[in-house]
C-alpha cells in the first residue's frame, strides 16, 4: 500500500512562539514537506465576500507565503467555493494554515498532495503574527508492506463452520519524532478485547472454529479487511458470524451494533443473549456503515456486527488517547455478551 509518513523532527513557530505539535497543530496527512520561515497572508471574509474582493486576492503573488484560512461554514455557495480553491491551493502559495474551530483530528492519507497544509487552534496563530518557521519533512512510501495478522482454534464438531472476532492493530503511529498518536481506546482496546476471546477459547474449543483475526492499515481506509476479503484463505461462506471490536474502552452507556439492521435476526439473537444476561445497559441498533473493518465482509455477505461502546471519553485520533484514561466500564461484560452470543448461534 502506498502512505504519507513524517518519521523526522518537525518544528513550527508562528510569531516566533514554537507550537506544540499534536496540541495546537497536526500537519495534515496528505501535506508535502516545507522547511523555511515563511510571510504570512491573512485571508479574511471580506477578501472571499465579493468577486471583486476575491479576484484582487487571487492576482496577488502568493509564492513565497503561507495563506492562513479560518475555518468556518460559509452559507453562502460562492464564498464557499472560493474558500475551497484557496485550500487546494489554486492561488499558488507555498502552503495553507487552517485555523481550526474543532478539536484537532488526525488521520492516515495513501496519498501525498503537491503542497504543504497545517491545521492548528484558531489561537496558535494570531492575526498579529506576520511570520512562521516551518520544519516539516513527509516522507512517502509507495510500496509500504503491512500485514494483517490470524489465528484459530479448530471446531470439535464443524470445523468448516467458522466465528471470527476481529479487531485492527494498526492506528496513527507517530507524526514527527517524538509526538505519538497510542490509540488506546482506536484500537488498542477491540486488540486485546480480541486477544481475550482468543485465550478464553484456546482453553475453551468450540463446535465451530473459532477465528481471530487482526487487521493491519484500518485507518489508512479499511486497507487490511480489503484485502483479507478479496484474498481469503478460507471461503467466506463459511463464516456463519463475524464480530469487529473496534473503540472498546468505554461502555458505561452500553454498546452500538452497527449492521443490526441488515442482520436482523442475529440481532433479535443478540438482544435476547442480553436480556437474559444483563451484560450491557443497552444495545442500540444501527444501520449499515463504512466506519470500520466489518464493512467489506457485509458487502461480500458474511453475516456480521461491528460493536463500539459508548460512554465519556473525550480523545479519538489525538495523542490523549491513552491507556491510563480508558474506562473499560464493560471490558469483562462484552467479552461475557461476545460468547454467549457465540454459544447461542452454535446451539440454533
Ligand atoms: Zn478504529
Amino acid at each position: 500500500m502506498s502512505v504519507n509518513t513524517f518519521p523526522s523532527a518537525m518544528e513550527v513557530k508562528a510569531g516566533g512562539r514554537t507550537l506544540k505539535g499534536g496540541e495546537e497543530y497536526l500537519v495534515k496527512a496528505s501535506s508535502a514537506s516545507l522547511r523555511g520561515n515563511f510571510p504570512l497572508k491573512h485571508v479574511l471574509l471580506k477578501d472571499l465576500s465579493s468577486d471583486s474582493a476575491f479576484k484582487l486576492l487571487s492576482n496577488g503573488d502568493w509564492s513565497e507565503y503561507l495563506l492562513v484560512l479560518d475555518t468556518m461554514t460559509y452559507e453562502e455557495d460562492r464564498i464557499d467555493r472560493r474558500y475551497k480553491s484557496i485550500l487546494h491551493n489554486k492561488l499558488r502559495a507555498q502552503g495553507i494554515v487552517v485555523k481550526s474551530k474543532r478539536r484537532l483530528i488526525w488521520t492516515v492519507a495513501r496519498d501525498q498532495a503537491a503542497f504543504f497544509t497545517l491545521e492548528c487552534l484558531p489561537e496558535a496563530v494570531l492575526i498579529t503574527d506576520t511570520l512562521m518557521w516551518v520544519d516539516i519533512r513527509a516522507k512517502f512510501h509507495k510500496q509500504f508492506k503491512a500485514k494483517n495478522v490470524w489465528g484459530q482454534v479448530r471446531g470439535t464438531l464443524y470445523p468448516d463452520s467458522f466465528l471470527v472476532v476481529s479487531a485492527h492493530y494498526d492506528h496513527l503511529g507517530k507524526m514527527g519524532k517524538s509526538i505519538m498518536f497510542p490509540g488506546a481506546n482506536d484500537n488498542a482496546s477491540g486488540t486485546v478485547m480480541m486477544l481475550e476471546l482468543a485465550r478464553y477459547y484456546a482453553r475453551n474449543p468450540q463446535p465451530f472454529t473459532l477465528v481471530f483475526l487482526a487487521f493491519t492499515a484500518e485507518e489508512a481506509g479499511l486497507v487490511g479487511s480489503k484485502y483479507f476479503t478479496e484474498h481469503p484463505p478460507f471461503p467466506l461462506q463459511s463464516i456463519r458470524f463475524l464480530m469487529n471490536l473496534d473503540l472498546e474502552g468505554t461502555g458505561k452507556d452500553g454498546i452500538t451494533a452497527v449492521n443490526a439492521t441488515l442482520f436482523e435476526k442475529d440481532f433479535q439473537t443478540l438482544q435476547g443473549v442480553n436480556d437474559s444476561g444483563k451484560y450491557m445497559v443497552k444495545i442500540v441498533p444501527r444501520g449499515k456503515a463504512a466506519n470500520s473493518d466489518h464493512y467489506w465482509f457485509s458487502e461480500a455477505g458474511v453475516p456480521c456486527f461491528f460493536i463500539y461502546q459508548m460512554g465519556e471519553y473525550g480523545h479519538y485520533h489525538d495523542p490523549g488517547d491513552q491507556a491510563e484514561k480508558l474506562p473499560l466500564d464493560a471490558f469483562i461484560e462484552t467479552q461475557s455478551l461476545i460468547r454467549a452470543f457465540f454459544n447461542r448461534l452454535q446451539s440454533g
